[in-house]
């Protein structure tokens, strides 16, 4: 059950270092932006990541409820 509990935060972490590892939205391909609507931090709005099969995909706060 702890190390269960300790793999949980581990993924946790691991996905605040991959926004640190975009310094300059430029140099990306990744946008911080809605991945259903399109809307970023530009547009006022608050982009979450979330987990999904595929990969880890970028939704505000609109549209992270509902994927
Ligand atoms: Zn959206």
């Amino acid at each position: 059950m702890i190390l269960d509990m300790q793999g949980a935060n581990q993924s946790v972490i691991q996905d605040m270092q991959i926004f640190k590892k975009i310094p300059d939205p430029k140099s990306s391909v990744s946008k911080v932006e809605c991945y259903v609507c399109g809307k970023g931090l530009t547009d006022g709005y608050c982009i979450s990541a979330k987990t999904l099969p595929s990969g880890i995909a970028l939704f505000c706060d609109t549209h992270y409820p509902l994927q």
